[in-house]
């Protein structure tokens, strides 16, 4: 049985760490920043190290392989850019990870090196004000014609949340990642004098867009007890403490695992907005502001994920993540999967990001097993 090196897997994420890395523990490591191009560097002069090839394409992603291999690759990694004040480990694991399990596969002799190659994908996060919203490099690689040459991706990741570490799951397959929708809900009332007007005159769009957020909660719970809702902008025109507030305007993001659930949801957001608009003296009107579907990974590719965790005799479990990864960009177009290891305490995008030592060993192994027994 081939084995990863824990130590090289663990010095090389403490290395990675030192760029754009913070006192408190966490990195700065925006895509395009100096920390992240410097990354991307040391990045490659540690392919170099191993003795493999890195090259890069015109968007900034940085590939790793074999010497002499040759497609089509089974495509292995993630990123290595981070959220401003980010931890060390989202992205940063998968690539290293995909690197150790290449490293160890050369150093082996296994032939499994020869059509393994790995990826670090340019701004997966979107965290620029300059960036085109996040997964910018493996969106534009699949517009490329390397994708033609890629059987399949792996992507090794923290799970970002807590249901694995209250679960106490090592592993989870990842079976595909939430549909999120984003509304645009604006009550329309009359601004007028917050003094002079009587209290069962108005028509006040500020309360009518808080009766509307302070029930989202209750209304995903009824679509879908699965689903997750956010308002996390609040805008009240004109915005002067004694104005009555005309217009006021909500951002409602819908994330869930079926379309079936984001529209049913959204029916019920357009219904309570209409009954809120009309007790209130107001005027609702719920727009779609951007819909990103659903992405389902490869069943085929989750068995066989899911198989290498029962050989490594690990708590393992099926999971959908809620959060976007490179691979639901890529399972749309080449069978993907995705493998979690759990997040200490569910903190991720903090300086707080964990994962026990013991997992990300774990985890790296299962990819390594995943790969061999492709
Ligand atoms: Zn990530």
């Amino acid at each position: 049985m081939t084995r990863i090196s824990a130590e090289r897997l663990l010095a090389d994420i403490a290395s990675l760490a030192a760029f754009g890395g913070r006192a408190d523990g966490g990195v700065d490591r925006v895509a395009g920043s100096a920390a992240d191009l410097a990354a991307r560097d040391w990045l490659a002069g540690r392919i170099a190290e191993a003795g493999c090839v890195a090259w890069r394409d015109d968007i900034g992603n940085v590939f790793g392989r074999t010497p002499g291999g040759s497609g089509p690759w089974l495509l292995a990694g993630s990123h290595t850019d981070s959220v401003p004040g980010g931890g060390r480990l989202d992205g940063a694991y998968g690539v290293l990870s995909a690197l150790e399990v290449l490293r160890t596969l050369r150093e082996a002799g296994h032939p499994a090196a020869e059509t393994l190659e790995i990826v670090s994908f340019w701004d997966e996060e979107g965290a620029a004000p300059t960036s085109g919203g996040g997964l910018v490099g493996s969106t534009a690689f699949c517009s490329g014609g390397h994708l033609a040459e890629i059987t399949a991706f792996l992507e090794l990741h923290i799970e970002q949340g807590p249901r694995m570490e209250r679960a106490a799951l090592d592993l989870a397959v990842v079976e595909g990642i939430v549909g999120i929708d984003r509304y645009a809900v604006t009550l329309t009332g009359e601004t007028n004098h917050a003094g002079t007007t009587p209290m069962d005159g108005r028509a006040d769009a500020g309360r009518a867009a808080a009766r509307v957020l302070v029930e989202v909660r209750e209304i995903a719970a009824a679509a879908d007890p699965g689903m997750v809702a956010n308002v996390g902008c609040v805008e009240v025109l004109p915005g002067a403490p004694n104005v009555i507030p005309g217009a006021a305007r909500l951002v409602v993001e819908l994330r869930a695992a079926g379309r079936a659930a984001l529209d049913a949801c959204a029916e019920r957001l357009r219904a309570h907005a209409a009954r809120v608009a009309r007790e209130e003296r107001c005027v609702a009107v719920v727009e779609v502001l951007s819909r990103k579907p659903e992405a389902r990974f490869d069943p085929a590719l989750c068995d066989h994920l899911e198989k290498v965790c029962k050989r490594l005799g690990v708590t393992h479990d099926r999971l959908v993540s809620y959060a976007g990864h490179d691979a639901g960009v890529l399972g749309r177009h080449v069978p993907t999967a995705m493998l979690f290891v759990p997040s200490s305490s569910g903190v991720s995008h903090a300086p707080a990001e964990h994962t026990p030592d013991r997992q990300l060993v774990l985890g790296c192994q299962a990819l390594l097993d995943a790969v061999v027994a492709w």
